[in-house]
């Protein structure tokens, strides 16, 4: 165990989840303006352990939706991990976790999708190598 571990790196690398430029920020940083865009994008990570509805979340960090926790709406994030109940348009840059006794209803958009023993998905999901999130079409899919 290391007791003094950073729990962030000094600097890290993302995309801007607006115009997909790259930047390097400090690894605790919670929101900054893009350099290529201009416009403030948030970096951090969203731990949601509570009722939270909303139109768009959105983060270059990664989302996870704790037990306890319900999120309804649309999500771009890096990671998105589902322990709880999500209701929405998923759209992930690196992956899709939903773990037992996890509940995703949706559309799914990710490069890679895990479906824990336990977990549930319900909807459409395009996954795999090949499918730029971003780039998906709009959704929409869900009727
Ligand atoms: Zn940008």
């Amino acid at each position: 165990m290391q007791l003094f571990a950073p729990k962030a790196p000094l600097r890290r690398k993302i995309d801007c989840p607006l115009c997909e430029g790259k930047l390097e920020i400090g690894g605790r940083t919670q929101s900054i303006v893009c350099p290529h865009c201009n416009r403030s994008i948030d970096t951090s990570d969203h731990f949601i352990d509570y009722y939270c509805a909303k139109k768009l979340l959105e983060t270059s960090g990664d989302v996870v939706v704790d037990k306890k926790g319900t999120l309804r709406g649309e999500v771009k994030a890096g990671r998105v991990v589902v322990k709880g109940k999500l209701y929405g348009v998923v759209r992930a840059r690196v992956a899709v976790e939903v773990l037992a006794g996890g509940r995703l209803e949706g559309e799914i958009h990710a490069p890679l999708l895990h479906v824990e023993d336990g977990g549930a998905l319900v909807g459409g999901c395009r996954a795999g190598a090949g499918v730029p999130p971003s780039r998906a079409a709009p959704s929409g899919v869900l009727r």
